[in-house]
């Protein structure tokens, strides 16, 4: 396991034209980490199978090659690392296996974004029924994800409130889902995965990151070690966004280090 000092933490959570909701040049996003004085990123494009999804939008030969020409480009300046951003892994567990099976991939990060049944909490009209109904549908999800997906490190767990906030809809967790939060964090201390602290509601204008820091400390608590942060960028220009606040955070949790990734193999860096 290597030890390095941190620089600038790296951002393992960023999006590029390889999503079906971002049209960022994977060259800029490099470009734009060195201007930061990152050291390390991990692309994390969206592989998402569900029924309001794109059919068949990720291309995960081309996205490898594409990642490839940045480290020859790049390399010397900054390590880059092939991510994924695997939707409901537990559920589409198939689909996802042939996109790692494509090539060698550093980290996969499991994410839901759809709640039980299948739907979709990005969507205005999931938060038409009872919130507390709504709420509790998300994390029956992530419990699943957590005991269940092939994954390094758990997404924005809490990202339902991020959805509900867009569209104006108070959010009253953690403490009436701790139960469901917990449960998920204990799947994931004992299965060896990780969490992230998704930077992206802040600096998309919301208060709070995904998690908050109760569920950060929750997990700390439960014998949670791997951390990663991850801005959640869709622009290159979001890139380490807001990593001030994940980094007072992590301390005030009681984390010294976060976790890299290389072929799926842990390393640290010290915080
Ligand atoms: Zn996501
Ligand atoms: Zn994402």
């Amino acid at each position: 396991m290597a030890n390095e000092q941190l620089i600038c933490p790296p951002d393992y959570h960023i999006h590029t034209r390889f999503s079906c909701d971002s049209d960022a040049e994977m060259a800029a996003v490099c470009e734009a980490a060195i201007t930061r004085e990152l050291s390390e990123i991990a692309f994390t494009d969206h592989a998402d199978f569900g029924p309001a999804d794109p059919p068949g939008y990720f291309r995960p030969a081309e996205y490898l090659a594409e990642i490839e020409r940045c480290r020859a480009r790049y390399g010397d300046r900054l390590t880059i690392r092939a991510g994924v951003e695997m939707g409901e892994p537990h559920i589409f567990a198939q689909e996802a296996g042939d996109v790692l099976a494509v090539g060698d991939f550093d980290f996969v990060l499991g994410s839901a974004h759809y709640a039980e049944g299948l739907q979709p909490v990005w969507k205005q009209e999931y938060f038409e029924q009872p919130l507390r109904q709504a709420y509790e549908g998300y994390f029956r999800q992530v419990v699943r994800l957590a005991a269940e997906g092939d994954f390094d490190v758990l997404a924005h767990l809490d990202l339902v409130k991020r959805d509900a906030r867009k569209f104006g809809k108070a959010y009253d967790g953690p403490g009436p889902y701790a139960d469901m939060i917990r449960a998920a964090l204990c799947s994931i201390v004992e299965r060896g995965k990780g969490i992230e602290i998704n930077t992206s509601a802040l600096h998309r204008g919301q208060l709070e990151t995904c998690p908050s820091l109760q569920v950060l400390r929750w997990y700390r608590e439960l014998g949670g070690e791997i951390l990663t942060f991850g801005s959640d960028a869709h622009t290159p220009d979001a890139i380490g966004a807001c990593f001030d606040v994940a980094l007072e955070m992590a301390r005030a949790a009681g984390f010294e280090r976060l976790a890299r990734f290389e072929k799926r193999r842990i390393h640290w860096t010290t915080i």
